[in-house]
């Protein structure tokens, strides 16, 4: 039996329910977020509820929890499912109120709290690479946000399943942006790039982990723009999510990315990410 959190109460999955006037339901007007777990130690917690903060302000919602309520609430749903390694999904609604665009005079938040199983990436996608399509991104302005409305996300992502790829890649004036449910770093001329952070894109908090491993392993890297040119002349291309880890991409648009294998640089990257990981699990580190 699944245990979840919805509004002040432990239920089964199965009993948990929202009314149909919840604006979550028809406007998609809430945040979420995904927090990965790994032997029951959440990874990242306190950067995953900085994020949230900054969803919620971006949508002028405030906070229903301090962050150590939030700890509490997610250790004890942690506790409580069957799996050590975990996805704990999170989301706050703007509540019930008539269907009305404008905010309800008096807000009551819907708070919700999911844990999913959290398998590690197929061995053969790490092994081998993964397939990627591009798309012009055609969301809005504020994808520094990680909010409900994710129709947007979830059409482009749909283009990669009907192509049988892993992941559509976004263009936005020529320029890479992300991935629609990850980041994407590139190495080009033997050095890891990652497109800066904007309101265009998701602050990855796997891209920041990643980006502090290529420091202390000193990989070379820079955070700059990356053009749709230099992401096709790419040697290496890596999608890197709280889920997927790190993941090559050793096909893009139907051609061979760098020799058609995941690259140095992803092995040594995958290797790092993996003992990073058990470092956390053993309790020898702060995540
Ligand atoms: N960009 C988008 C659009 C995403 O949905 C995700 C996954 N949440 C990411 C980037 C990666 O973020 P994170 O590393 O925090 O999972």
């Amino acid at each position: 039996m699944t245990t979840v959190y919805l509004n002040g109460q432990f239920l089964a999955l199965e009993e948990a329910r929202i009314p149909v006037m919840d604006r979550g339901f028809l406007f998609g007007d809430g945040v979420y977020e995904v927090i990965p777990v790994y032997d029951r130690q959440p990874f990242r917690l306190h950067e995953h509820l900085a994020r949230l903060q900054d969803s919620l302000d971006g949508i002028r919602l405030e906070n229903p929890h301090a962050a150590a309520e939030w700890e509490n609430l997610i250790l004890r749903i942690v506790e409580s499912a069957d799996w050590p390694d975990q996805g704990i999904y999170l989301q706050v609604t703007r509540g019930q109120g008539p269907r009305d665009h404008a905010f309800p005079k008096i807000v009551h938040p819907t708070v919700f709290i999911l844990p999913m199983q959290l398998s590690p990436p197929a061995a053969e996608a790490v092994e081998r690479g993964v397939s990627a399509i591009t798309s012009q991104d055609n969301r809005w302005l504020r994808c520094d946000l990680k909010v409900t409305s994710l129709l947007p996300n979830v059409l482009l992502r749909q283009l990669s399943v009907d192509a049988d790829c892993a992941e559509t890649i976004l263009l936005r004036d020529g320029q890479l942006i992300e991935g629609s449910a990850s980041s994407v770093f590139i190495v080009l001329d033997g050095i890891l790039l990652a497109p800066p952070k904007t309101n265009l894109m998701l602050p990855g908090i796997t891209y920041d982990v990643v980006l502090e491993l290529a420091a202390a392993a000193s990989m070379p890297h820079q955070v700059r723009p990356i053009s749709e040119t230099e992401l096709r002349q790419a040697s290496e291309i890596w999608l890197t999510s709280s889920t997927k880890e790190v993941m090559p991409v050793t096909k893009l648009d139907g051609q061979t990315v760098g020799s058609g294998q995941p690259g140095p640089l992803f092995r040594q990257m995958h290797a790092d990410y993996q003992a990073f990981k058990h470092r956390i699990m053993r309790g020898r580190s702060v995540a």
